[in-house]
């Protein structure tokens, strides 16, 4: 049974050993990426500076290096048809720049991913997985998804599917970094430019490209159909493909001209690591009326908070005191709605300890973004 009365106790057992980590917050534009220096979308070249056979050409240039595009260089890295290209990845963010490097000690990233086995898979192929095991990682075997009635809930366990994980909880840092070492392990042609795209321009002249009718380069109806980029540091690159793996406010998505539509959810979430002193195997997400709350391991018995909200109420979490959010945090996944599923896979108690009010709480930052 998932019963009030073990829960209780079990919360109080636990109470001392909570932190609350890191208290994050973010809005429904959340995303790490800055406002791009996009320009003008731009298919005329400018006839300026850039006659000249020294701007650089690639096959493929990836516009940001992060968990996407890294992913795909590594992609690109290690299979037979493509790993001979000559590709450009374009990130001002100096963890491109150098070797990735986490310390034991450090506190957690309170930004996690929740990777499928399909995901594992993919890592695995590429040749990642193998640095992600190397640091804190948490597979998770069951799962329990519940509302805020109580009356609609569902759980999984990887047993019940003959799997013995259903996915695995992954530091954003520790997917990022162990990419980054896997394409550093490997001798695939890149270059990394620690820059960011400015202007693209999808037909440039055949002047723009260094050339006239006589050059040795592959004929000009060829050259016509490469992009030139333009970066902010002043580099050129000219390439046959452009990937735009630049987030959310995606510059070459921007450039490109590809239209959008998109609106306001009027949700924050917030984000924060909770440690506990039992090893918690289960991801657990409560839809509550104003937006769910996850709770998802995280490896060395941390686990991760993503807790979505509307905005009056992320505002006045914002600014409460640790005692009162941890006490908050307590009735969105266990107290005040409604009744408890009952479970006797899930209520041993010794598993997992709820996050209590009242406790010592350290090391808790908050942030808008
Ligand atoms: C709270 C939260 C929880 C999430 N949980 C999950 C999850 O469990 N599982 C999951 O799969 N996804 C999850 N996501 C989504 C996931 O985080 C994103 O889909 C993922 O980070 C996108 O990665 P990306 O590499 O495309 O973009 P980003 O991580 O945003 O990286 C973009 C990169 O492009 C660079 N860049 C930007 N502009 C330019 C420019 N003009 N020139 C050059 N470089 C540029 C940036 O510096 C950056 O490095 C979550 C998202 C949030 C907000």
């Amino acid at each position: 049974m998932f019963c009030t009365r073990v829960i209780a106790r079990i919360l109080y057992v636990n109470v001392s050993r909570l932190k609350v980590r890191h208290k994050h917050f973010c809005t429904d534009a959340a995303t790490r990426v800055s406002g791009s220096n996009c320009g003008q979308p731009s298919l005329e070249h400018k006839e300026t500076h850039d006659i000249s056979n020294n701007i650089q050409h690639y096959d493929i240039a990836i516009v940001g290096g992060g968990m996407v595009g890294m992913a795909l260089a590594c992609s690109l890295a290690s299979m037979p048809l493509t790993k001979h290209l000559n590709v450009a990845i374009i990130d001002s963010n100096p963890a491109l720049g150098s070797r990735p490097y986490f310390n034991k000690d450090d506190p957690p990233d309170p930004r996690v991913s929740t990777v499928t086995p399909a995901t594992i898979s993919f890592f695995k192929d590429v040749g990642a997985w193998q640095y992600v095991e190397q640091h804190r990682h948490a597979y998770f075997d069951k799962m329990q998804v519940w509302d805020y009635t109580g009356l609609g809930y569902t759980r999984y366990n990887a047993q019940d599917i003959n799997k013995e994980v259903l996915g695995c909880v992954v530091e954003n840092k520790v997917l990022h970094g162990s990419l980054l070492s896997c394409i550093e392990n490997t001798d695939f042609q890149k270059t990394i430019y620690p820059s960011r795209l400015s202007s693209m321009t999808l037909h440039p002249s055949p002047s723009s490209l260094g050339m006239d009718s006589t050059s040795s380069k592959p004929p000009l109806s060829s050259q016509r159909h490469l992009a030139k980029l333009e970066l902010s540091d002043g580099n050129s690159l000219y390439t046959k493909l452009v990937v735009g793996a630049d987030g959310g406010k995606s510059c070459v998505r921007q450039l490109a001209g590809f239209k959008t539509t998109g609106w306001n959810y009027s949700q924050n979430a917030i984000i924060c690591t909770v440690e506990h002193t039992i090893e918690n195997g289960c991801a657990w997400q409560r839809f509550l009326p104003a937006g769910p709350i996850a709770l998802l391991p995280m490896g060395d018995n941390f686990s991760n908070i993503v807790w979505t909200m509307n905005p009056k109420e992320s505002t006045n979490r914002k600014v409460m005191n640790e005692d009162e959010f941890v006490k908050d945090v307590n009735n969105a996944l266990d107290y005040g709605y409604g009744p408890h599923p009952t479970s006797s896979l899930f209520g041993s108690g010794e598993m997992f300890s709820w996050p209590r009010a009242g406790m010592p709480v350290t090391m808790c930052q908050s942030m808008l973004f």
